[in-house]
């Protein structure tokens, strides 16, 4: 086992777990809060910190997009004063020592420690992820990974359609293969998406050629001949070269629970300033069941706005005091001449519906008690920025 990499005499480093885009944006709210001492950050990919939405849009069709995607370059991070430790794992936390090891034995101090872990797909039981041509989809080396192999597939199926099974259909039909969608639900997208954008989403899908099926579930899994059979509810069985996964993902917390940090299923349980209940050791972004001062409870948030805003924020409290968090965050997704953007809460009891749901430019504001809680925008950009306003205001339509 190596030695520590930082000597008792020496001061501390912060330490932070993860180098996704909350990780950097930590990195950069300490910086602004007027910490100048070592900053050490571990990442599990061998990559600089990327950015994620582009792997199911253009890393996916477009050789060489992967280049376009870090969030920063080499000479930010030595401004920045950050030591890199990329390809390598932190394995266990020894909160008592203020101390982890990592996985090829380096023992290091931390003065504070920062777990942005973010998340892992969630694995569909009764497929094995190792049989050739099944893909999930989270990291760099996956998007590269199936834009080879989509290259030489003639069928795809994709099961769940949640953000990333459309954004991979879309990519995958209009490169000529022949795709089907399996949701679970009775909706495309239901979880994000309000009923007037899944519909449209639908409608869209099928025009380009995708089979959609909700309401469908597999049920049984099988490969030979390089083809998947893929055996569903209703006695039907499809064949495809390729399966896509997307069924969702959890937060990653297994380091954080071994060392007996305060872990639901929602993640890392955070106070307002992204402290965990173990001294010294904090949580951000996705992994990050976090106390929001807007809404007054715990939440966690999968998207890109979270991860820079909260990310952020806790790199700030960690050195100085800070208000409680409070952001609101929202998602954006493009399929084929959709852009669609979705800035706070769908889950209203009322919705309404500006512009043209059938000339795709339309946005659906959110209600609940007659206040606009979120707000839905399709090829609306001036929609949404009205509606992130009324969002952040707690206001009111007229007419
Ligand atoms: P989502 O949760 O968005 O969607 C998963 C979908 O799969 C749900 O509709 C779910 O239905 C369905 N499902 C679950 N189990 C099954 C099953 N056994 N068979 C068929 N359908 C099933 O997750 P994704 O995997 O699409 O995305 C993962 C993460 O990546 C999310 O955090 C997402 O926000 C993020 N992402 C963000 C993007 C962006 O901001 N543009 C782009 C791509 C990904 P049900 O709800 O009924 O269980």
């Amino acid at each position: 086992m190596r030695d520590t990499v930082f000597s008792g005499d020496e001061v501390r480093p912060v330490v932070i777990v993860g180098s996704g885009l909350a990780a950097v944006s930590a990195l950069e709210g300490m910086r602004e809060a007027g910490y100048s001492g070592p900053v050490v950050m571990v990442g599990e990919e061998r990559q600089m910190p990327y950015d994620r939405p582009p792997l199911s849009k253009m890393v996916l069709s477009e050789i060489g997009a992967e280049d376009k995607i870090f969030l920063r370059d080499q000479s930010a991070y030595d401004a920045l004063g950050a030591t890199m430790l990329l390809g390598r794992s932190v394995i266990k936390i020894e909160a008592g020592n203020r101390e982890v090891s990592l996985d090829d034995g380096t023992r290091l101090p931390y003065e504070k420690l920062l777990l942005a872990t973010g998340s892992r797909p969630r694995i569909l039981q009764g497929l094995s992820p190792s049989d050739p041509g099944v893909f999930y989809l989270r990291t760099l080396d996956d998007s590269i990974a199936l834009r080879a192999a989509l290259k030489d597939a003639s069928s795809l199926v994709v099961i769940g359609g949640g953000v990333i099974g459309l954004e991979v259909a879309a990519v995958a039909v209009k490169a000529g293969v022949s795709t089907t969608v399996i949701e679970a639900g009775n909706r495309l997208m239901a979880r994000a998406a309000t009923p007037q954008l899944s519909a449209l989403l639908e409608k869209v899908h099928r025009q380009n050629g995708v089979n959609v099926l909700c309401g469908a579930s597999p049920t049984g899994f099988a490969f030979f001949n390089n083809l998947h059979a893929i055996s569903m509810a209703d006695g039907t069985v499809l064949e495809a070269d390729l399966l896509v996964v997307g069924i969702g993902v959890v937060p990653e917390t297994s380091l954080a629970s071994a060392a007996g940090i305060e872990c639901g299923p929602a993640g890392i349980v955070v106070d307002g300033m992204g402290a965990t209940n173990v001294e010294h050791i904090y949580a951000a972004g996705e992994v990050a069941h976090h106390f929001n001062a807007g809404s007054g409870g715990h939440e966690r948030q999968e998207n890109w706005h979270h991860a820079a805003a909260h990310g952020k924020h806790v790199g700030m409290s960690m050195i100085a005091p800070t208000d409680a968090y409070r952001e609101i965050s929202g998602y954006w997704s493009d399929q084929y001449d959709l852009n669609v953007q979705v800035f706070g809460s769908v889950a209203g009891d009322k919705d309404v519906v500006r512009g043209d749901i059938e000339a795709k430019s339309f946005s659906v504001f959110h209600l609940l008690n007659e206040t606009v809680i979120g707000v839905t925008a399709v090829n609306a950009p001036k929609e949404l920025r009205t509606g992130k306003q009324l969002v952040r205001s707690k206001g009111q339509l007229s007419n």
